[in-house]
């Protein structure tokens, strides 16, 4: 893995004490850092200088010695009237992909939309699953917490800009879900640190039930996560009812398999007391058997968790494709007949699926 040291600390990455400490540095007392953390959490300025109610000698401080942004916004693009994705290059040149997306809202005014905004947590990924696209050229590092942190302040500030809404209250999204690049689990410290300042009062003030890290299965980061005290939610990439089937897909699945895994996940959502949701990618050939929805269906059982069934979306250079509807419909209603909780990505999730990795590599290319 690559090792990344950044020229100056982000605030983003600190909590209160750590804030007021780097600020007792320059010599400003501790009132200040209430101030400077409103400017960035609550108005979500983009600079130094947008923060109007410190000294002059502050911010000249400030901004010698440390950023907002590790990261500058790149690019934003509409890859659909659902997705918009923004590509935002490191300090050392790295990329990193952030999508949000808009479901459109029956029966509300048209300009109402849930969104969500979906994350990456590292760049590249190590675990090599064999239908991902963010795999492919392994892992080149993980994200600091700054660098999570500013893909949500970003968002915030093109939604401001675009809605010309006045900035200075709860960020513009309704869920989170750590689902682009990278193996949340694997970069465990910076993501739950991110997800701290995310959840905080003094922070983005975003409830945790919403949300959602994604998972391939790393058995001790789960163990360890029934234990952090904030209540966010799990879905486990599972794409494999059997250990025969999964290890072929994912090769995490040989390190960690099923017995292991599910016993894990299972005590997770014991303790948090929440349903846990099963992501599984249904990919012609190789997991679209009806011995594989019984299976899946009793795995979903025992765990009482939703599933979610995604239709595979190709990547280019991969031999993998979705099975056609009519596949994909016997292995709904298989589930529908064990009465599963379950939704089946529609078609225009399609896009949304490129989250994983793709708009990254095509750039790079
Ligand atoms: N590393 C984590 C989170 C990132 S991937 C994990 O694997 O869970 C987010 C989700 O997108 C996972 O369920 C992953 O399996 C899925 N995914 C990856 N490539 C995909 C593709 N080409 N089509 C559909 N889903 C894909
Ligand atoms: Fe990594 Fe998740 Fe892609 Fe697997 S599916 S390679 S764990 S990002």
């Amino acid at each position: 893995m690559m090792r990344f040291e950044p020229a100056k600390p982000s605030l983003y990455g600190m909590t209160p004490e750590q804030l007021t400490e780097f600020l007792s540095e320059g010599g400003f007392p501790a009132f200040r850092s209430k101030q400077v953390l409103e400017w960035m959490y609550r108005k979500r300025v983009a600079g130094f200088e947008d923060m109007k109610n410190l000294p002059n000698t502050m911010r000249e401080w400030l901004s010698d010695n440390s950023c907002l942004s590790p990261n500058e916004l790149l690019l934003s693009k509409k890859a659909s009237d659902i997705t918009e994705k923004l590509l935002l290059k490191g300090e050392d040149g790295t990329l990193i992909e952030t999508v949000l997306i808009r479901y459109p809202q029956r029966g509300v005014g048209s300009d109402t939309s849930r969104k969500t905004i979906c994350v990456s947590s590292q760049v590249g990924c190590a675990y090599g699953c064999k239908f991902c696209a963010s795999g492919l050229a392994g892992l080149k590092r993980d994200l600091t917490a700054a660098e999570i942190i500013s893909q949500f302040l970003h968002v915030s500030r093109l939604e401001a800009a675009i809605t010309e809404t006045n900035s200075d209250q709860s960020v513009p999204f309704d869920n989170i879900v750590f689902m682009g690049m990278g193996e949340p689990l694997a970069n465990y410290d910076n993501v739950v640190s991110a997800i701290r300042t995310l959840n905080a009062e003094w922070g983005l003030h975003f409830g945790a039930r919403r949300i959602t890290i994604s998972t391939s299965g790393l058995v001790p980061q789960i163990r360890k996560l029934a234990d952090e005290p904030i209540q966010f939610r799990l879905a486990l990439s599972l794409h494999g009812a059997t250990n025969a089937v999964r290890e072929k897909i994912m090769p995490i699945n040989k390190r960690y398999p099923l017995e292991e895994l599910i016993p894990a996940v299972a005590d997770f959502s014991r303790k948090k007391g929440r349903m846990l949701t099963l992501e599984f990618i249904l990919i012609e050939d190789v997991n679209d058997s009806y011995e594989q929805a019984h299976r899946l269906a009793k795995i979903a059982r025992e765990l009482h968790a939703h599933v979610n069934l995604i239709p595979y979306n190709r990547v280019e250079g991969l031999p993998w494709k979705r099975p056609n509807i009519q596949r994909q419909q016997a292995f709904s209603s298989i589930l529908k007949n064990e009465q599963i909780s379950h939704t089946v990505r529609k078609e225009k999730g399609h896009d949304i699926d490129a989250a994983c990795g793709q708009l990254r590599l095509r750039h790079e290319n």
